[in-house]
């Protein structure tokens, strides 16, 4: 017998949770399909100190978790799965497929897509060859490993900030290397960087190769403004230089940018009338758990109204 859900989620962080949370509270049969555990990006986050109603801040794994149950509460279904494609409808009373692993696929009347996105990388020599071996995209998983030690932290924006001012918990001395004189990241957290004695700032320069046999032993860099060489030794190098949207699976199927985020209007409408987008793969300003939430819920409401505009009497 045919399964078919008035609206199926790929996506399971706090963008994807929320829709799930107002798609079941509004009664719609709902399926999550997360590749992995619930809660994207926020899971490697130490404190989130942003999102309203934590005075002191919370865990972001913690977070994750509490929005999951509240989710679950409200009847919501989660599959564990890679969604591999898409299959558009013919017509709108049609149903939307999605291709899952082992051959496996849901049917829906809406879609909501909320795949997050993933970590840049800076594809220099040294990068690849000393993953996990002193090269980390994440803070929280690793920097409890170089306590002690001397790191490098890779980046100008919130993240690399962030990241760097957790770290120092546990470095002898985190040096963060931008390629300009000026950093993205927010006020707050520049005051915050310029005033720990543990952090040091290498502007106007790139990393052009990370060094080392078993583990990271040095970073080559170079001054953009004088092209002059020069080599920190360092025993870690975390990059953390932004973000890349998992978009593939609209790719082809719907508009997305040049930097291939999901287009989508106020109501989070992508070109293709019943799929809606959310959270960090969608084209936006800002990205946060606050405003990927905020998205979550729009979503849903506008793809209840969708679904509720497909039966008959369009009730
Ligand atoms: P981001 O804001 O895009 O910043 C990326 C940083 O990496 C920029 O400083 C950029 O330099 C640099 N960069 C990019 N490519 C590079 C390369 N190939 N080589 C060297 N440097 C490179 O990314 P993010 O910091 O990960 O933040 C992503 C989003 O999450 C943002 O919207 C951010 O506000 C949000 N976020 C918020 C918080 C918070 O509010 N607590 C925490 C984390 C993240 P340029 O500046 O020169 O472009």
């Amino acid at each position: 017998m045919r399964n078919v859900y008035d609206i199926v989620i790929i996506g399971g962080g706090p963008a994807g949770l929320t829709a799930a949370l107002y798609s079941c509270r509004a009664r719609m049969k709902t399926l999550l399909v997360e590749r992995s555990l619930c809660g994207g990006q926020v899971l490697v986050a130490d404190t989130i100190e942003n999102y309203p109603g934590f005075p002191e801040g919370i865990k972001g794994p913690d977070l994750a978790a509490w929005m999951l149950k509240q989710a679950e509460h409200f009847g919501l279904e989660v599959k564990m799965s890679e969604a591999e494609g898409l299959i558009l409808k013919n017509s709108p009373q049609d149903t939307f497929k999605v291709k899952l692993e082992a051959g496996e696929s849901a049917e829906a009347r809406a879609l909501i897509l909320a795949t997050g996105a993933r970590w840049n990388t800076l594809n220099i020599p040294g990068e690849k060859e000393l993953g996990g071996r002193g090269v980390s995209y994440c803070a929280t998983c690793d920097g409890p490993l170089f306590r002690g030690k001397d790191i490098a932290v890779i980046g100008g924006g919130d993240t690399a900030l962030e990241d760097a001012l957790f770290l120092t918990k546990f470095a002898n001395k985190v040096t963060i290397i931008h390629r300009r004189d000026k950093l993205r990241a927010t006020k707050i957290l520049q005051e915050r960087a310029f005033a720990n004695k543990k952090i040091e700032f290498r502007l106007n320069s790139v990393a052009v190769e990370i060094k080392g046999t078993d583990k990271v032993q040095s970073v080559a860099l170079k001054d953009v403004k004088s092209g002059a060489a020069s080599e920190l030794k360092t025993d870690g190098v975390f990059v953390l230089i932004g973000v890349t949207p998992n978009s593939g699976i609209a790719s082809g199927n719907m508009t997305i940018d040049e930097q291939k985020y999901v287009i989508v209007d106020h109501d989070m409408r992508t070109s293709v009338e019943g799929i809606f987008a959310c959270g960090d793969v969608r084209k936006k300003l800002l990205r946060q758990v606050v405003t990927a939430a905020g998205d979550g819920a729009t979503a849903a409401f506008a793809a209840e109204h969708y679904v509720e505009g497909l039966k008959p009497d369009g009730k």
